[in-house]
């Protein structure tokens, strides 16, 4: 019994330790000790949650949320295809982040992640608009998602899952056992990540990143029909790519074609802008980043931290 108190703490001080003191829940700041939902939970058994991951960096004596309310309505856009109720607009949301990241007097870089999730609905599947449901957000520092200066990537086995199934378009906790299967076993063969093939075989994006490919001094990415994620890092590269004056072309991309690129990256909040350096093993291009990767990725992170000045209308400001 005293071994299992003192497990407890050590994990009650480990969680402390990562994440903030406070967690906002249904519109109330709590200790994360005291933010707790019964084991009947909906989304506990069937995965009725919706959720997002929005970064925030420390730059300029300030911490800054990128696209906070961009995140938080694609959030209202996941939870609406579920019939999942959610009770506070996108700015009330936007709001209640800063609150949450001022009160827990977060200095640092971090991550956040809003979920709402079904409550205490029964056992039965028919979620509707009256099904009880919750909100949190929660916050902990988050340094790089992927190490070094690019990642070997492989086509996994596990395809996409498809619109007519688990839409990937709704950013739903069920879609993510379809990302730790190709997960699992990329890391399993030892790579850094899979790259999913929709049903029909085409490039689709990776398990938590949408994929940009380079050929011809042209830039490619999968259609959102290609069952990808309506991802907002890469929206923003559409744009920078743009004022760079790069092409970038929506299209349906072959696997073979990522044997045949001159340069890939994938994009995503967790991720930002990562260069895949091989793909099944075949160097990409030089088997290094490439220059239009560079200079996306570097564009990138000058604007999440505050530095280019045609796009500070994307942060907010914590402090
Ligand atoms: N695809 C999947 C499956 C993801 O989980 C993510 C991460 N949210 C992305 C793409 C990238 O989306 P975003 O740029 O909005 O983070």
């Amino acid at each position: 019994f005293k071994i299992f108190i003192s497990q407890r703490g050590i994990v009650a001080s480990y969680m402390k330790e990562k994440g903030g003191e406070f967690v906002w829940f249904d519109g109330k700041l709590v200790k994360w000790e005291d933010a707790k939902v019964p084991i009947y939970t909906h989304a506990l058994h069937y995965g009725t949650a919706v959720f997002e991951g929005i970064r925030a960096y420390a730059a300029k004596d300030s911490v800054y949320i990128f696209r906070l309310e961009d995140h938080m309505k694609r959030l209202h856009r996941s939870a609406q295809v579920y019939s999942i109720s959610l009770k506070y607009s996108a700015r009330e949301l936007a709001n209640a982040t800063v609150e949450l990241l001022q009160e827990n007097k977060v200095k640092e870089s971090c991550y956040i992640r809003p979920l709402t999730f079904v409550g205490l609905h029964g056992i039965d599947l028919n979620v509707t608009k009256d099904s009880p449901t919750h909100t949190v957000i929660i916050t902990f520092p988050f340094a790089k998602y992927f190490k070094g200066e690019g990642i070997r990537a492989c086509v996994s086995s596990w395809r996409r899952i498809h619109d007519s199934m688990t839409p990937p378009l709704a950013k739903a906790a069920g879609n993510y056992l379809n990302s730790i299967l190709a997960t699992q076993e990329s890391k399993r063969n030892g790579y850094d990540e899979s790259i999913l093939l929709d049903i029909y075989g085409n490039v689709s994006e990776a398990s938590g990143e949408n994929i940009f490919v380079v050929r011809h001094d042209k830039m490619y990415t999968p259609y959102l029909a290609d069952s990808a994620l309506e991802g907002i890092t890469r929206e923003t590269v559409m744009m920078i790519a743009k004022d760079l004056g790069y092409e970038v072309i929506e299209r349906q991309i072959a696997r073979t074609e990522l044997y045949m690129a001159d340069e890939i990256f994938l994009t995503g909040t967790a991720a930002e802008i990562v260069p895949v350096t091989s793909i099944d093993d075949h160097p990409v291009g030089s088997g290094k980043e490439g220059p239009m990767t560079t200079s996306i990725r570097e564009m990138y992170a000058k604007i999440v931290s505050a530095e280019a000045k045609e796009y500070l209308e994307w942060l907010t400001s914590v402090w």
